[in-house]
């Protein structure tokens, strides 16, 4: 008797420590930073390359409005990385009193400067200033975001030229896992012009059966549990919660958001999750790294176009 009540004793402390800690993690990381680093030093060989044979380094403007604290650490980052990788980087930084007028004069100037190949903008803008006139202000062939109508329509009809550096930059962060979309069933959660819509085409270009989750989608966990590969972008902090998730699934997530204890977490409950997909990508250091990356190997690409030279791939 004593032994079967210390057996079930036993069972219960280990039941309770189940409920209380955190569930083991099952899933493999997808280490963003790590794969970023070697899409970097890529484009580093490759613009020593193209610089050895005769040709100007690659330029790239950076503009920022405004002093958003989370932009202007972004746009650092972009600037050191551009430096990383031998990209020349002309900072323009605007006061957040500028106005609309004073950005597209700029970005005219820029769209006819012979030595800038890139021009990005940092978004969100200040809110007198129209994303959407900005956007379209950028020559397209300079459109290093990859946001522009004209190369988000050339991603649509699957002739892609610049392609939006945060879906592209998943995209080569599965290749380098060696997960092919093809065939899969894909759910991308979010649909902004800027994230979930471009990484839903990219998804469709390489494959996948997509479904694309919105506000006004009636079932998400139930789209997020068919899911093979999961991809979130909803800008909402631990949202999709680990149970909704698809054993043995691939899970990108997407989101960064700093919580009341300075934590950074994503749209994703990470370690319920964790606990049931085969991959799975940090925050930080996942997806973030990856859009710099694919930032550079876009300006490249400009810069090689611009220069008629070939394909540095
Ligand atoms: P957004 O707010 O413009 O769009 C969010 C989308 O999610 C909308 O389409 C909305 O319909 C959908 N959504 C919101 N709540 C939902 C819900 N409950 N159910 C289903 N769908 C819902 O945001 P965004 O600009 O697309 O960015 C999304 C996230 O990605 C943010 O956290 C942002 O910080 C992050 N982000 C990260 C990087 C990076 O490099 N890591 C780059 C860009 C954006």
């Amino acid at each position: 008797m004593a032994a079967s009540i210390h057996f079930r004793a036993g069972c219960e402390m280990r039941q309770y420590k189940w409920m209380t800690s955190t569930p083991p993690m099952h899933a493999r990381l997808i280490d963003g930073k790590a794969i970023a680093q070697s899409l970097k030093l890529e484009v580093r060989g490759a613009i020593e390359a193209l610089v050895a044979a005769g040709a100007r380094r690659p330029g790239l403007a950076v503009v920022l409005v405004g002093n958003n604290p989370a932009s202007e650490v972004y746009v650092r980052n972009k600037r050191r990385s551009c430096e990383e990788v031998g990209v020349v980087s002309v900072a323009h930084d605007l006061p957040a009193s500028a106005t609309e007028a004073e950005l597209l004069a700029l970005l005219r100037r820029l769209n006819y400067e012979p030595t800038i190949d890139g021009i990005l903008v940092q978004l969100p803008l200040p809110p007198h200033i129209s994303g959407r006139a900005v956007i379209e202000a950028v020559d397209p062939a300079k459109d290093v975001d990859g946001l522009h109508p004209y190369n988000l329509g050339r991603l649509a009809q699957r002739e892609p030229l610049l392609r939006a550096c945060t879906p592209y930059g998943v995209i080569k962060m599965l290749q380098h896992i060696g997960v092919a979309p093809s065939g899969m069933r894909a759910v991308v959660v979010g649909a902004s012009s800027i994230v979930g819509r471009p990484m839903a085409l990219e998804l469709l270009l390489a494959g996948a059966t997509t479904t694309v989750c919105h506000t006004r989608t009636r079932d998400l966990a139930a789209e997020v549990a068919r899911a093979e590969l999961l991809v979130v972008a909803a800008g909402k902090p631990q949202m999709v919660l680990g149970a909704w998730i698809r054993p043995e699934s691939v899970v990108i997530d997407i989101g960064i958001h700093r919580t009341a204890d300075n934590k950074l977490v994503g749209d994703v409950e990470f370690a319920a999750a964790a606990a049931r997909a085969a991959w799975i990508t940090p925050v930080p250091g996942g997806v973030g790294p990856m859009t710099i990356a694919t930032l550079l190997s876009n300006t490249l690409e400009a810069s090689v176009r611009r220069q008629g030279l070939k394909s540095a791939d």
